[in-house]
């Protein structure tokens, strides 16, 4: 039996994470957000409102200081925050910290790790990267440059990551290096690498189009201490345990804000394209707007339907890969499109900063790059139902 209906718990937790957002998030964000989206700077006041709620830790069990929270309830949560309208930025970081760096610790770390890192992770005293895409090319995740070789009880890092997530303001790194060439995906190591270990440096922070809240950088490793404790999961087991793990929300749960998001959008443009007028009605009446809106309706629906399935899947302890490259390929073009149509609905207006559109497509437009592109995804789908097999694609 298929039952396509929330749990009582779910929905409330939706509408719980939505109000909290509403209240105490939305007011400092209309005062701090355009000065901070120009000036490409960190909202310390936000991330203070995330800790204050438990997102933080969201996913974490419990006893480390987490809300115990499944891949559908992050799903949820995260949705509720786009649809309230919590920057997207603010949220990439959020996402970061919890599912990129939190998950794969929570899942496979040992209980010395988790006691050391997790809980720092859930109080906010840390803040969470994860590194694996280098500066010659991110597709290409299992031909990674920088190495980890072993030396007594340390491993030595050399190489250099970049458009790290959080790397400018970052305390936690999962760093993900190359431990036996020969063995292609399954000769990389995952380690977690304090900001202060010796031997690591943010080189820069980069420039971006979107997403200018959340603080992206370039991190170096010149032969960088790691103590052998820090290994994370089995030494090289890194792809074929960790990045999976993390591929797998990375390309579903880490995109419900904007499916949120779009359905605020939505709401938004119905308001407008009902009171605008032109040509002595309201635009609402031309098929070409409709079209438009009615084409979003039906992706966002069909994309939350989709984007549950692969976070149940996760919650079966499943590896939906597949699947979630297949949500991630759907909803990367269609959400950039509907928001790149949205602007095209309010004409001039939509142009302008602060209707906030167009900063909402500067946002969205990495979906279809970050955590695997489109032609990336593609790709493996086709590797999948083609039964295609060669030379690897993660
Ligand atoms: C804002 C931002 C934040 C990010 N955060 C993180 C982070 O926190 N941690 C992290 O590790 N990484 C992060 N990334 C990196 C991101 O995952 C990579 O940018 C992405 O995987 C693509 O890699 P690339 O940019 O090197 O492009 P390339 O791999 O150089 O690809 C260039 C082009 O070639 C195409 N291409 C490549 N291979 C194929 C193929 N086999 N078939 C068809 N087309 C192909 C690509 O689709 C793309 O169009 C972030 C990126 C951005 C922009």
């Amino acid at each position: 039996m298929i039952d396509f209906s929330l749990e009582p718990e779910l929905i409330q937790l939706r509408e719980s994470v939505w109000k909290y957002a509403v209240e105490n998030i939305i007011p400092i964000q209309e005062k701090i957000q355009l000065e901070l989206d120009a000036k490409e700077e960190f909202a310390w006041p936000i991330w203070e409102k995330f800790k204050e709620f438990g997102l933080l830790g969201f996913p974490f069990p419990e006893e480390y200081g987490g809300q115990g929270a499944n891949a559908l309830a992050t799903t949820v949560a995260w949705e509720a925050l786009g649809l309230a309208g919590v920057d997207g930025g603010m949220v990439m970081s959020l996402s970061a910290h919890t599912i990129l760096c939190g998950v794969p610790l929570m899942t496979y770390g040992t209980e010395e790790q988790k006691r050391k890192y997790l809980t720092r992770l859930a109080t906010g005293e840390m803040i969470g990267c994860f590194a694996l895409t280098e500066p010659h090319g991110g597709s290409d995740s299992i031909h990674l440059k920088t190495t980890a070789v072993k030396k007594g009880d340390r491993w030595i890092l050399n190489g250099s990551k970049i458009f790290i997530t959080n790397a400018p303001i970052g305390d936690l790194f999962l760093v993900l290096a190359t431990t036996d060439k020969s063995l292609g995906s399954a000769g990389i190591t995952a380690f977690l690498v304090e900001k202060n270990f010796k031997g690591f440096y943010v080189s820069r922070k980069l420039e971006k189009m979107g997403n200018r809240l959340s603080p992206t950088g370039e991190i170096v490793f010149s032969d960088c201490e790691v103590p052998e404790e820090n290994v994370l999961g089995e030494v090289n087991m890194g792809f074929i345990q960790v990045v999976r793990t993390i591929f797998g929300w990375e390309r579903s749960v880490m995109l419900s804000p904007s499916v949120g998001s779009l359905e605020l959008v939505i709401k938004g443009l119905m308001a407008y394209a009902n009171q605008r007028q032109a040509f002595g009605k309201p635009i609402s009446y031309f098929q070409a707007i409709q079209k438009k809106i009615v084409d979003m309706k039906v992706s966002l629906e069909v994309a939350r339907s989709y984007l549950y399935r692969v976070a149940w899947h996760i919650d079966r302890g499943e590896l939906p890969f597949v699947e979630a490259s297949s949500f991630k390929l759907f909803w990367g073009d269609a959400v950039v499109n509907h928001i790149y149509e949205a602007i095209q609905i309010l004409g001039g207006y939509g142009y302008m900063r602060e209707f906030k559109l167009e900063k909402g497509y500067r946002d969205v437009r990495l979906i279809t790059i970050g955590g695997g592109t489109s032609e990336v995804q593609r790709t493996i789908i086709a590797r999948a139902i083609l039964g295609l097999s060669g030379r690897e694609i993660e």
